[in-house]
């Protein structure tokens, strides 16, 4: 059999450290053997970043812009320990961030449901998709510790000067004073990436705030919200079978445990942060997790929800064996494939993303497993596989499902 052709490149960042290593055997075992795979590779590596002045992150998001989807492997964030660890000239920005302040978009997080590793809520038979925007609010506060009796007021100075002013709290004693901010335009493209990304995988959209607390902050959100369906997605909604459902944030949590999945759940940036890991770790691991950062203007970023697993990677440039799972990064690879697929209408390239998926899982669902996976199973019988082995079992899973 011939390999699958593509039309358009993906743009391939490579990472760091544990995930880097998976990264390679990934392409060597999974992909390349299957596809004539094009690729524009850009090394988001930390030596690399540093030797180009992070002036590669840069380009790799605007190649993604180009082309429209991505596909990135866990990278380091430095830190002071990183700082002398790499040598570095500077302490570089999180790559994530850089991608994301420049594509504008919203990180969706999907759990990898497979038999054998059971979500601790026993009613959630679908995953539960989080999307979480990810400017302002709590993320960009400014606060005061208050020391003693006076006044606190909102004050608001528009650009010919004239003053809006609110009385906060008229203080008798020592406190606390949080201000924060977020803009149309930030919650405007947050609402259009969450109605499109609904579409686009055909599910139901809820979105939750305290509006009836936050009456003209957490209300702005409703409302922008309310606007674009109306005015903009109600249509597609219908046609495509789905429904928004607007809530308050506490009516959402007690729902979403009592529901049994297959929706995207539309968070604030504070909720978002705090849901997203009470989902995912109630799902079982984040090493079973997608994400992916979409556009308001339609461009796909896939990556794995966890970091470069650090600690696996000393073992490993020790020589030690190690049990790394590398079920998110190829998660990441056939989101970008299948994607590119549908842009370039290369049936062939959606139908092998399916089937690698399927060879993942059903690998796992037959007892072969990394060690991450084997301690939370609920098969007995399991073979707990290093990194390598995890690999080149789902290679002959896919290979006899040919
Ligand atoms: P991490 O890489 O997510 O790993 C934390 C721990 O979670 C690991 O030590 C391991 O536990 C477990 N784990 C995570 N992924 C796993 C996998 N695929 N297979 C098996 N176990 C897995 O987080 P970290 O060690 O705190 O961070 C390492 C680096 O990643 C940092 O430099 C950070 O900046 C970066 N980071 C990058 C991203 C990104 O690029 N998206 C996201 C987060 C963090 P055990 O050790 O107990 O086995
Ligand atoms: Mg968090």
């Amino acid at each position: 059999m011939g390999k699958i052709q593509m039309t358009t490149p993906i743009v391939e960042m490579d990472g760091d450290e544990m995930t880097r290593i998976l990264w390679k055997m990934i392409k060597d075992e999974l992909l390349e053997p299957y596809i004539d795979l094009k690729t524009e590779y850009y090394d988001l590596g930390l030596e690399h970043r540093n030797e180009t002045n992070d002036k590669v992150t840069m380009d790799s998001a605007e190649a993604t812009k180009k082309y429209g989807v991505a596909v990135k492997c866990a990278t380091i964030t430095p830190n002071a320990a990183r700082m002398e660890e790499y040598h570095l000239k500077e302490m570089w920005k999180s790559p994530n961030g850089t991608i994301r302040a420049a594509l504008d978009g919203t990180v969706f997080r999907t759990p990898i449901i497979v038999k054998g590793i059971e979500p601790v809520v026993k009613n959630w038979k679908k995953p539960i998709t989080l999307a979480r925007h990810a400017y302002g609010d709590v993320y960009k506060n400014t606060e005061i510790r208050v020391s003693g009796a006076g006044k606190a007021e909102l004050v608001f100075t528009s650009e010919d000067g004239t003053e809006t002013r609110e009385l906060i709290h008229q203080f008798d004693g020592a406190g606390i004073l949080q201000g924060m901010h977020n803009t149309d335009r930030s919650i405007t493209s947050f609402a259009h990436a969450c109605f499109q990304y609904a579409l686009s995988t055909k599910q139901d959209l809820w979105f939750a705030t305290k509006d009836t607390i936050s009456k003209k902050y957490d209300h702005r959100f409703k409302d922008v919200f309310a606007e674009l369906y109306e005015n903009e997605y109600r249509e597609k909604f219908e046609d495509a079978g789905i429904t928004y459902f607007y809530t308050l944030i506490d009516d959402a949590v007690a729902r979403v445990m009592k529901a049994e999945g297959g929706f995207i759940w539309a968070c604030k940036n504070y909720d978002g942060d705090v849901m997203s890991d009470m989902v995912s770790s109630a799902f079982g691991s984040l090493a079973m997790m997608t994400s992916v950062l979409v556009s308001p203007d339609g461009v796909y970023e896939y990556e794995a929800a966890h970091g470069t697993v650090q600690r696996h990677y000393y073992k490993h440039l020790k020589g030690e064996e190690t049990s790394t799972n590398s079920v998110a990064t190829i998660f990441a690879w056939t989101g970008a494939l299948r994607k590119r697929g549908e842009l370039d209408q290369l049936p062939e390239l959606v139908e092998f993303a399916d089937r690698l998926e399927k060879a993942t899982l059903s690998t796992i669902e037959s007892g072969k497993m990394t060690k991450d996976l084997a301690m939370i199973t609920s098969l007995s019988d399991v073979a707990v596989l290093n990194s390598g082995d995890f690999i080149k079992a789902i290679r002959e899973t896919l290979d006899s499902n040919r």
